[in-house]
């Protein structure tokens, strides 16, 4: 953050001194608790100032939505994702990416009654330390900031010496002027680590994704991005032929395969990768910051390195603050805007225009590819203007709303999809069949289309599994329906189907 960039920086008052370094503030309760004391989380409640985090627990079986005053919450993600031993500057700074991140996902996993999941898909809590609850009471109600609202961030457990471009790694995502690469000069003595796997088995994993063919006879590096990691590689032997690198290590599983910053080259019967860093790449750095910090940089300075060009302000609802700036919530953060991974082709006479589209289209698959944690480029989307047109392209009966076929999405006339379930709600069910289509292969149809319809229809909540007998359709009652009304009753089978499946098999990958 450059110096400049800090202006709307704010400080807490009222019972508690505010003590300000440099820009930023360093809140000590001079009431109530003892500056010397070990905040608790009482206090972080107080300093919540009635804010909160529905979080899905997943303490024993599938997530439980559990409200936790949002700077509890802070101090517990801080002691699940922060490096124990760090100096403060480092805890402060990943205390206000938690939270900022938390403040602009709100209603991330609506759909299942609560804000965040405590995986890492998104934060990962553990309980609270003296040093975490510290930094979070220090921290309590800043944010970064970007365009008048919550930033969208992003923090990683090492860069490896480069941050990743946020697009890389989520296609759907705007192009963030913060979230490009960085160098972190901090890695030089950092060791490489290495994978080596078989053959048979990366064959395996990629199949478990959707990829098909008997023997993978060859791995190369097709491609590499400004971060200088793999962004394509290409199959012999596998269809499709290439895969991104970000999907590619989502297959062998992140964990096994730590970054996307690797080489690759022939061993024995597999293949050796070689790599550094760990995690995604994208935003802070967390072993980063904890250098920077012990070599003496402020919270305010490691936020700056990784977000270039963000300021610091507070969230809406913290009536201790002195500022009373408006933070619009995250629902109504503009639509995403910048390079579209989705192509566009709008018939005359549809009904709707191409912009509103494109916005729809792009908030769409950020949404899904997130929620799904999947991701397909290019995608191209056709809106057609006649039922004609929709049925002579797609071989669809004129009650069919959208056909997907590969990455192609097309769509009856707008003017029509809105006497039915919506132009938004067609395009989101589509999207979400586009982005699954292809981890589920040669699955039962119900298990496509309800999965489709369930993704795609989130903003519905409340859609209990209904108990009782349950029949999911057959193919051909899916496929090759006799009319609108069996379609309409197929198709809301196959969603309670999906949804009762999804219970049992907690991710939508393993629904069969
Ligand atoms: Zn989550
Ligand atoms: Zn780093």
């Amino acid at each position: 953050m450059r110096q400049a960039a800090m202006s709307r920086l704010w400080c807490r008052q009222s019972a508690t001194v505010a003590v300000c370094i440099g820009l930023l503030c360093l809140v000590r309760l001079s009431a109530g608790v003892g500056a010397q004391e070990s905040p608790t989380d009482a206090d972080l409640e107080v300093a919540s100032a009635g804010r909160s985090a529905r979080i899905g627990v997943t303490a024993s079986g599938g997530p439980k939505p559990t409200k936790i005053p949002l700077e509890v919450y802070v101090a517990r993600v801080l002691a699940g994702e922060g490096e124990p031993r760090a100096a403060e500057g480092a805890h402060r700074a990943l205390a206000i990416a938690i939270r900022t991140y938390v403040v602009a996902n709100e209603g991330r996993h609506h759909r299942e009654g609560f804000d965040l999941c405590d995986t890492t898909h998104c934060q990962v809590m553990r309980s609270a330390t003296p040093v975490s609850r510290a930094a979070a009471l220090s921290t309590a109600g800043t944010v970064l900031m970007y365009a008048g609202g919550p930033a969208e961030v992003f923090y990683s457990a090492s860069c490896g010496g480069r941050s990743e471009t946020a697009v890389a790694v989520w296609p759907g995502l705007p192009d963030f002027p913060y979230l490009r690469p960085v160098d972190d000069n901090v890695h030089g003595n950092d060791s490489s680590w290495t994978l080596d796997m078989s053959s048979t088995d990366i064959r395996k994993a990629l199949g478990r994704a959707g990829f098909t063919g008997r023997r993978l006879t060859g791995i190369s590096i097709d491609q590499r991005n400004d971060s200088g990691r793999v962004s394509r590689l290409s199959l012999k032997g596998l269809r499709p032929t290439a895969v991104s690198g970000a999907e590619f290590r989502m297959a062998v599983g992140p964990t096994a395969l730590r970054s996307t910053a690797f080489t690759v080259e022939r061993a024995g019967r597999g293949y050796r990768f070689t790599g550094k860093g760990y995690g995604h790449g994208v935003g802070m750095c967390v072993i980063g910051a904890g250098r920077l910090a012990r070599a003496g940089a402020s919270a305010e300075k490691i936020l700056g390195h990784y977000y270039p060009g963000l300021s610091l302000g507070s969230y809406d609802g913290t009536p201790a603050g002195p500022v009373s700036r408006t933070a619009p919530p995250a629902a109504t953060l503009p639509a995403p805007r910048g390079i579209s991974p989705i192509s566009l082709m709008v018939a005359e006479g549809s009904g709707i225009d191409r912009a509103d589209l494109e916005g729809l289209a792009g908030t769409a698959f950020a949404d899904l590819s997130r929620i799904l944690g999947v991701s397909v480029a290019p995608v191209a989307l056709q809106m057609h203007g006649t039922v004609e047109s929709f049925r002579r392209q797609t071989g669809k009966p004129w009650w069919v709303s959208s056909a997907v076929s590969g990455a192609v999405i097309h769509l009856s006339p707008a003017t029509l999809l809105a006497q039915r379930e919506g132009v938004e709600a067609t395009l989101r069910m589509a999207m979400a069949e586009l982005l699954i289509g292809r981890a589920f292969g040669a699955r039962p149809a119900w298990v496509r289309v309800g999965a489709a319809r369930y993704f795609g229809r989130g903003a519905s909540a409340g859609r209990p599994a209904q108990p009782g007998v349950l029949e999911c359709p057959a193919d051909t009652e899916l496929l090759t329906a006799l009319s609108a009304s069996t379609q309409r009753d197929a198709d809301a089978r196959a969603e309670r189907c999906f949804a009762r499946a999804l219970v049992d098999a907690k991710d939508w990958r393993d629904v069969r």
